[in-house]
């Protein structure tokens, strides 16, 4: 397997892996070992976030890994129910505690809130003051459409460095990736490999079943998770594919060594069926989705 990194520099100037690892709904007693075999297969970016509650184990897996810290981007997201400047800021210290580190790399606003609007640039208020702390490197959002970054951006002095959303070949979301582009925002998506459209029912099928993705697979030897990988890769997105398995973690990061070509692009882009899997982004409130985030 090769070591490469795909790189990209931020846009206040950090540099990220694109390709990184993520957590969501793995259980926090399989995230110390899944943590860990990441690190162990070379990711360098480990997504997580406190409503995930298994921060403390993502924490555990790095601190116990040898890796040094600084060559390890961590990455977390606030949750809804800690918005507000002080509640925010608060967040930060739980997160970090759970972690077990003094500075994020990188502190997401896990969705915006369209309801409260207030509560969300309060929020992202509390991640500028963490900035210029040197609390964490750089901030940003996810699941922000583009009317909430344009609402953001009338108050905030910084915009984001990265806007977490779902992006795969089945929702590939243009007009958003557009929308960041204008701004400078890195695209990171989420459900990278369409995971969504097959632990839940969307309608669409599961992609890992497309046969334009599976017949694109077949010609380069890869499988249907790698081209999607590469699909995103080669557009200069952040990709952050899960798995609780060692041999899938190891497929994930085994993306550097085959190239996709335009029409296999081209084809892959025309499979968008602008079915969401995530909840609507217009519609999260707290009382439909606010739960209590426990401290560190
Ligand atoms: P993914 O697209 O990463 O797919 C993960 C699913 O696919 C799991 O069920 C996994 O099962 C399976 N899988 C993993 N690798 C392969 C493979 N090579 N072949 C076949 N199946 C595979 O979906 P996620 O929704 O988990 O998204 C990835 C990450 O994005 C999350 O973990 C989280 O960090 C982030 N995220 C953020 C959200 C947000 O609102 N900001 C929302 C959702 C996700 P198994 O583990 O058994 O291998």
């Amino acid at each position: 397997m090769s070591a490469n990194h795909m790189e990209t520099t931020l846009n206040n100037g950090v540099r990220m892996p694109l390709l990184g690892f993520g957590v969501f709904q793995t259980p926090p007693d399989e995230t110390r070992e899944a943590v860990a075999e990441a690190l162990r297969v070379g990711y360098r970016l480990i997504d997580t976030a406190a409503a995930y509650g298994n921060e403390r184990e993502v924490g555990e897996a790095i601190a116990d890994s040898g890796v040094d810290r600084g060559e390890v981007f961590i990455e977390t997201k606030v949750w809804i129910s800690d918005f507000g400047y002080d509640e925010t800021l608060h967040a930060f210290d739980k997160s970090a505690g759970k972690l077990r580190v003094e500075m994020i790399d990188l502190f997401i606003l896990h969705q915006a809130l369209p309801s409260a609007f207030e509560k969300t640039t309060e929020a992202y208020r509390a991640l500028e003051a963490l900035l210029a702390d040197g609390k964490v490197r750089a901030i940003g959002v996810s699941n922000f459409m583009p009317d909430h970054l344009e609402r953001l951006m009338e108050t905030a002095d910084i915009a984001p460095a990265v806007n977490q959303v779902e992006v795969h070949p089945y929702f590939a979301q243009p007009d958003v990736q557009a929308a960041d582009a204008d701004r400078g925002i890195l695209t990171q998506a989420w459900s990278p490999i369409g995971g969504i459209t097959a632990y839940r029912d969307t309608g669409t099928g599961s992609v890992f079943e497309d046969p334009t993705i599976t017949r694109i697979a077949e010609a380069h030897g890869k499988s249907a998770a790698q081209v999607m990988l590469r699909w995103h890769l080669q557009a200069g997105r952040s990709a952050i594919p899960k798995s609780v398995k060692a041999h899938r973690i190891a497929e994930n990061f085994d993306v550097f060594d085959f190239t996709l070509t335009a029409d296999q692009t081209a084809a892959l882009d025309a499979l968008d069926t602008g079915v969401r899997g995530g909840p609507e982004p217009e519609a999260v409130t707290l009382e439909a989705f606010g739960r209590d985030i426990p401290e560190a």
